[in-house]
């Protein structure tokens, strides 16, 4: 056993040597990959091009922007396909992800890095009728919107919206930070949310992370989703910006709950061997070059 003293200042190198890994490559890791920097600066690498239809889905718009990191495209598809399957009959209309090696994406601030997503909203008739989105429609807070042409009035579709972001927060893979959306838009799920009975938790987590953004638009005609970087993306060069969600913290936790003392000294010499031995101190001045 060592000593106590020792145990901890190898625990404290390790984090040194794992928070520098989101910024310069390392012996650790030597490259960076995926999602890289931050949503409004940064580009993404091994990006996956969400289909141009899909179950429940179907892009807006035939171009070169709907790319994101592998598993955002993927909770957006399962999002999508499970209203699909709880209510039938309507099409999720997909605005803007990322290109292909992100960088970026005018008019939007962010949408660099493989980790947001414009999503249209469930609208339908007045007499409840799924209608295909015809675009950014701007919902109004009696949850009332004009069709497109501004000819004939579409309903907000709360029930299926609720669906998708109720899927999302709920999904550990989705890793939802953001659904920015305006505060009408935000009232009227969280309203009928409760009024349908929701578990408490996940209204919770809809409260969160439903905001209007101050700047970034009303987002009355659409919701902005973001993913957060999961562990291993910020060791990769995934920069973490704005709040933490607990849930998404306590999933992390769980899943690779902490190492002892030991076990952390055991690791650290492994990784740091090849400098030149096992000791803390040259591993600690390695890590922060
Ligand atoms: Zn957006």
């Amino acid at each position: 056993m060592r000593p106590r003293s020792h145990a901890s200042f190898a625990c404290v190198a390790l984090v040194f040597a794992l928070a520098g890994c989101g910024r310069t490559p390392n012996p650790v890791v030597p490259s960076f990959a995926g999602s890289i920097g931050m949503p409004h600066r940064g580009v993404l690498t091994g990006g996956v091009e969400l289909p141009r239809e899909g179950e429940g889905f179907e892009w807006l718009r035939q171009d070169d922007r709907h790319y994101a990191i592998p598993r955002f495209v993927a909770a957006i598809e399962r999002a999508a396909a499970a209203v699909a399957r709880e209510r039938p009959g309507a099409m999720l209309g997909i605005g803007d992800l990322s290109r292909a090696q992100g960088g970026q994406l005018l008019p939007h601030l962010s949408h660099r890095t493989g980790r947001d997503a414009d999503l249209l909203l469930y609208l339908t008739t007045l007499e409840g009728v799924p209608v295909s989105s015809p675009g950014f429609v701007h919902v109004g807070n009696d949850g009332l919107a004009w069709d497109d042409k501004g000819r004939a009035f579409l309903r907000f579709d709360v029930e299926r919206q609720w669906l998708l972001v109720k899927t999302l927060v709920e999904d550990p893979e989705a890793r939802i930070q953001w659904v920015f959306a305006s505060k009408n838009v935000r009232a009227l799920l969280i309203e009928w949310a409760r009024a349908r009975g929701e578990k408490p938790d996940t209204i919770v987590r809809a409260m969160e992370v439903m905001v209007q953004p101050q700047p970034g638009g009303v987002h009355d005609d659409h919701v902005h989703v973001r993913t957060a970087c999961a562990p291993a993306e910020i060791a990769s060069g995934c920069e973490h910006t704005g709040p933490r969600r607990a849930w998404i913290d306590a999933g992390d936790a769980a899943a690779d709950p902490l190492a002892s003392d030991d076990e952390l000294v055991a690791i650290l010499q492994e990784l740091f061997a090849p400098l030149g031995g096992g000791d803390a101190r040259r591993a600690n001045a390695s890590a922060a070059r």
